[in-house]
């Protein structure tokens, strides 16, 4: 690469791309020439490549990356892989300090927790037991309390409805009733979902509706367990889904307290093996959803039932690593722009899990967003640096909780109060250009103006979450830098496809989310189309661009990350 600094010096950042020269073709020759172009012009000259994004999604999602899970041999050669290509992109190790020096990688400590077998659960109903089989009628998580055994015997099952205490909203399902000692049967989503309106954002999901939060607030109240209803509009994915996001192991940061936050049983129960478990006990499981649509509602003792669990546990420490190339500011490095995408994924599912391929490939989520994160750091490493620090953040453990940008968010590198905002990348777009854009839940800041902005200029228009309910908002990382203030924004293409119309691209976001998301064909093929990604790409480059020269994005008046980013509102000028 040093031929191409030299070149660089010359003419003054010309977006000269490390990996493919054809890139060039579209730089008008005045201003390659010129010493003065300015960043705007010079961000309209730099294009992102699909012949580059589409290679490394083939490469990061092929088995040989036995599906990037943390803590194994794939994540060494997945960390290789991005380290080697930040470096091809003339970016610096952004990394934890080892021995005065910066590395490439954060150290990431969690505990690996998985059933040793699978678990027996048998379900007692007015005297009579029945089996209910794991992966099958219910998909249990290994503890994640630091116990050896899962022993519960004949715990009874309380319904709670949509297990939601929210005094602000003047909303308590649980109406002071005692969980200790119970296993709680609960819904999915929050109380409005259904209804359409209500104090809970309507169709949009607030925190109350993910099963973070029903884990969460059992575990404050003392449960035994939690057993979360599924139901796949609710949830926004299919059965399957909960079965590989739950039933392998799972992952938490390293915690003094963990039953601060968990309850020994969590997992969720099949829909209908749930109604007919409300059957059986004389109630109506629709009856009873509609009754926790409202404020009256109480909970209900599944009468004459009760659960039975046990398992051995094995809890193992294991440090999976961020990565982090970052290019230094040229008069502001302590002030820093962060791009965000999650390497890791589900790895290789255990042999017999399911027939034929057990490599969870996560092509589209989420290579596609590491390709994203690359191809950047190419166009940053190839232009002349911008006023600001960029840091180019490949975190781990998205998959397993966000646990990764958790962590980086706790232990910040750079400081939280002068990070300007977080262009977060997770599935980007595998089916040509769209005219559109979108982003993850609603963005509640100012790089919502910024993004729509960038997108008139490349004479796109911005169209919101098509899927609020799906609660995207707090499903990827840009979550975790949000809760502590940072501005952040998950990127995410629109549906109105140049080639097809927004029925096409709707429908074929409904079919990955159907039959690919989180499964083993998420696949990289050969009819995939990365110009909408590389359309993207340039996009957020030019946002970026702008970003790291000046400017500070503002919270909305009445986001719940606004305050906490007030106070150190005298750190930023
Ligand atoms: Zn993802």
């Amino acid at each position: 690469m040093r031929k191409l600094n030299l070149l660089l010096t010359i003419f003054w950042a010309v977006a000269l791309p490390p990996v493919a020269p054809p890139a060039l073709a579209g730089i008008p020759s005045a201003a390659l020439r010129s010493g003065t172009t300015a960043p705007a012009a010079q961000a309209a000259r730099l294009q992102s490549d699909p012949a580059r994004l589409s290679t490394d999604v083939k490469l990061l999602s092929s088995d040989a990356f036995e599906g990037r899970e943390p803590g194994t041999r794939a994540e060494k050669r997945t960390v290789l892989f991005i380290i080697d290509r930040m470096k091809e992109a003339g970016l610096q190790p952004g990394g934890s300090l080892v021995g005065g020096r910066r590395g490439w990688t954060q150290n990431v400590p969690l505990v690996k927790s998985a059933f040793s077998g699978a678990p027996s659960v048998s379900l007692r109903v007015n005297g009579r037991s029945q089996v209910l089989e794991q992966g099958q009628q219910v998909a249990l998580r290994a503890p994640q309390t630091h116990i050896e055994q899962l022993a519960l015997q004949n715990a009874p099952l309380l319904f709670v409805g949509y297990g939601v205490s929210a005094p602000e909203r003047n909303w308590d399902d649980y109406k002071g009733l005692d969980l200790h000692g119970k296993i709680a049967v609960v819904l999915v989503n929050d109380p409005d979902f259904e209804t359409g309106k209500g104090e809970f954002g309507a169709k949009a999901m607030t925190y109350y509706g993910r099963w973070t939060y029903k884990y969460e607030e059992a575990a404050r109240r003392g449960a035994l367990g939690v057993l979360i209803v599924h139901e796949a509009a609710a949830a926004s994915y299919g059965w399957a889904t909960v079965v590989n996001s739950n039933t392998d192991a799972v992952y938490d940061i390293v915690r003094s307290d963990p039953a601060r936050v968990h309850v020994p049983l969590e997992g969720w129960i099949q829909h209908d093996a749930a109604g007919a478990l409300f059957k059986q006990v004389g109630l109506d499981f629709d009856a009873l959803k509609k009754s926790a649509q409202t404020r009256e509602f109480k909970p209900v003792l599944l009468a004459g039932a009760s659960l039975s669990v046990s398992g051995r546990v094995t809890h193992q420490s294991i440090t999976t690593q961020n990565v982090l190339g970052r290019l230094p500011g040229k008069t502001k490095p302590d002030e820093t722009l962060i791009y965000s995408a999650h390497w890791d994924h589900f790895g290789v599912r255990p042999p017999g899990a399911g027939d034929g391929d057990r490599i969870l490939n996560g092509a589209v989520d989420n290579a596609t967003g590491v390709a994203a994160l690359l191809e950047l750091g190419r166009l940053f490493g190839s232009a002349l640096p911008p006023a600001r620090s960029i840091v180019f953040l490949a975190t781990t453990g998205e998959e397993r909780g966000l646990l990764g940008s958790e962590f980086y968010a706790s232990n910040p590198i750079y400081p939280l109060e002068t990070t300007v905002a977080d262009i977060n990348m997770d599935i980007l777009g595998v089916y040509g250009a769209t005219r559109d854009v979108s982003t993850f839940g609603d963005t509640q800041n100012g790089l919502l103006a910024e993004l729509v902005q960038a997108a008139q200029a490349q004479g796109r228009t911005y169209t919101p979450d098509p899927a609020p309910e799906a609660g995207h908002f707090f499903r990827s990382d840009h979550f975790s830098l949000s809760k502590r203030g940072v501005p952040a924004m998950s990127f995410s293409p629109g549906d109105d496809l140049v080639n097809g119309g927004t029925a096409v691209g709707r429908a074929r976001r409904e079919d990955y989310y159907a039959h690919r998301y989180h499964q083993p064909n998420d696949e990289w093929t050969p009819t995939m189309d990365f110009r909408g990604e590389a359309l993207d790409v340039t996009l957020l480059y030019d946002i970026g661009r702008k970003l790291a020269t000046a400017g500070w994005p503002q919270w909305d008046a009445g986001s719940e990350f606004k305050q906490v980013r007030d106070q150190s509102a005298n750190q930023r000028h």
